[in-house]
């Protein structure tokens, strides 16, 4: 007899006859002998249209409330799966975040968790009950609802697991496990029957969305077995894991992308220590988050042009502050992009292998994809490059990687 927590996605919940299928394999698990806890997230759509109302009233959204707007998603959810599992003869319980103690810290809209009483789960687990727990919420210490960040119901889950030391966390998506790349672009994506935590965190910051990134950091952290699977198809989907031996090989996990980055420069700006502070300072306190950086120096050493990455929701806003910035200290002039990609190889294996590098970049060249910026980790390499080249490049990569054979 194992503990499962198994978590559905909003696809996998998206209608009735999607709830009652997910009733089914519950119950299939429970006649196996094994106890599980369902973590569920909102019908599909429904935190978009939930978003979408708040915008409507106010632009301008106001944190505290957004929140306790968008938690409602998951609560219809869970009472619905509970009813399907009622109708079948089973004994299933439906808990909010805050019914279960999920705390958090007071970060509206992206909190963190920081404890778990999973007492209550536990008592009902003995009980023989099914637990059903919305996913995406908690509540903090002075009983305000907060929620973690979009596709939180991972985190949820992976966090349950870990407060209650489950044998496996099962993430249930539209997917039937983690891709080469994301299969909505590269249709020739192989399934990987399993990942590193370490490469499966850079995938997920690097924009593969199959997983929030606080749920790997999680799992990875109290070591909790996480496997991400298909709610309409059979299989074992892929393991997300520690490395092992056999892994070495394989040298190139996959390839990832990210749509929300935006670039900003500033041109001729006078050479001097200090410089990258007085021009990433303003914008760090403006609580915006910086991604990429790139700094030249012109050939007399007197000026120097610097380039970063913001998320594409901040730039206007850093366009702004960088337009004060350049006035202040004498630059140039100031530009900015907001048509770009970010375009990422990750792998464990680029610790012991050379030259990935080198044919990730003579591939773009050979299809003509210009590289703006580049950077690189021990297991990554990242491009950025014009939007119009998204699908071009994942595919030429995934090729020049042979991750399709
Ligand atoms: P859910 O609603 O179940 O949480 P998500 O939409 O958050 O589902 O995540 C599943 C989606 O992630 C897939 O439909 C797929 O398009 C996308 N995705 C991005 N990168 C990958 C990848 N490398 N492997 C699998 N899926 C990926
Ligand atoms: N319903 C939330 C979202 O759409 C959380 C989740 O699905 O994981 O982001
Ligand atoms: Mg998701």
């Amino acid at each position: 007899m194992a503990l499962i927590v198994q978590k559905y996605g909003g696809t996998s919940v998206g209608d009735v006859e999607r709830i009652e299928n997910v009733a089914n394999k519950v119950i299939t698990n429970r006649k196996a002998g094994h106890q599980v806890v369902v973590v569920v997230s909102a019908m599909s759509g429904e935190t978009d249209r939930l978003l979408a109302l708040a915008q409507a009233i106010n632009p301008d959204l106001h944190p505290r409330e957004l929140d306790v707007l968008l938690s409602t998603g998951e609560q219809v959810t869970i009472a619905l799966l509970s009813m399907a599992l009622h109708k079948q003869g089973w004994d299933a319980r439906s808990y909010t975040g805050a019914q279960v103690h999920i705390l958090t810290d007071n970060v509206h809209n992206k909190a963190r968790i920081r404890d778990i009483d999973g007492a209550r789960v536990k008592k009902d687990l003995r009980e023989g009950k099914v637990v059903v727990v919305a996913g995406f919420q908690g509540v903090d210490e002075d009983g305000n609802i907060t929620t973690l960040g979009r596709g939180g119901s991972d985190t949820t889950a992976v966090a349950l697991a870990a407060a209650l030391n489950a044998d496996e966390c099962q993430i249930f998506t539209d997917v039937d496990g983690v891709y080469t790349a994301d299969p909505r672009i590269e249709p020739r994506a192989k399934r990987l029957n399993a990942i590193t935590f370490e490469e499966m965190l850079e995938m997920a910051s690097l924009g593969s969305k199959v997983l929030q990134i606080r749920s790997v950091e999680f799992a990875s952290k109290y070591h909790v077995p996480l496997r991400v699977l298909s709610s309409f198809k059979e299989g074992n989907g892929t393991l997300i894991g520690v490395e092992e031996e056999k892994m070495e090989d394989a040298r190139i996990a996959g390839i990832a992308h990210h749509r929300d980055e935006a670039k900003l420069t500033i041109l001729g700006v006078p050479d001097q220590p200090g410089v990258a502070y007085r021009i990433l300072g303003p914008i760090a306190e403006a609580n915006i988050e910086v991604d990429m950086i790139i700094q030249n120096i012109s050939e007399d050493g007197s000026t120097t042009d610097f380039t970063f990455t913001v998320h594409k929701n901040d730039y206007q806003k850093s366009l702004q502050i960088l337009e004060t910035i350049a006035k202040d200290l004498g630059a140039e002039r100031t530009l900015g992009d907001d048509k770009i990609v970010k375009i990422s190889v990750v792998g464990v294996g680029m610790r012991s292998h050379a030259g990935i590098a080198s044919t990730m970049f003579q591939a773009l060249a050979k299809e003509g994809i210009n590289i703006q910026m580049i950077s690189t980790s021990e297991i990554k390499i990242s491009v950025v490059v014009d939007e119009k080249y998204l699908e071009l490049g994942v595919r030429t990569l995934h090729q020049a990687f042979h991750l399709d054979e």
